[in-house]
């Protein structure tokens, strides 16, 4: 997983270290946004990354608006994205699920279940 590097988009830092601190002990590099616009500035500048945690609820650009650009860039029909939030509503999976995101984990979320379903689907 060393060759992995995984794109984590959070408004909180303390969400953004300890992600980054479980991914990391699993040998995978990180890089960090706080928010829509500037993980898009993420995405677009490192052709190395290979998978996207992303929030829903943040400043600027939230997590659903950040999704549906993302999805809408040729290249980045396939790159996983997992949410990672703490609404948990119906409303919000399907939402999350039809605008591209891949799977819908809700906060806290259990770090080996984090790890298990990033590794599945960096296959
Ligand atoms: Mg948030």
């Amino acid at each position: 997983m060393s060759n992995k590097t995984i794109l984590v988009v959070d408004d909180s830092k303390t969400i953004r270290n300890l992600v980054a601190f479980i991914l990391k002990a699993e040998g995978m590099q990180v890089e960090t946004a706080e928010n829509g616009i500037d993980g898009l500035e993420k995405l677009y500048s490192m052709p190395q990354i290979n998978l996207i945690l992303t929030d829903i609820n943040m400043p600027r650009m939230d997590g659903f608006s950040f999704i549906a650009a993302v999805r809408e860039q040729d290249g980045y029909k396939d790159i996983p994205i997992i949410i990672l939030s703490t609404e948990g509503g119906e409303d919000d999976i399907q939402r999350g699920i039809s605008l591209g995101a891949n799977l819908y984990m809700v906060k806290p979320a259990q770090p080996e279940r984090m790890v298990r379903n990033i590794k599945m689907l960096l296959g």
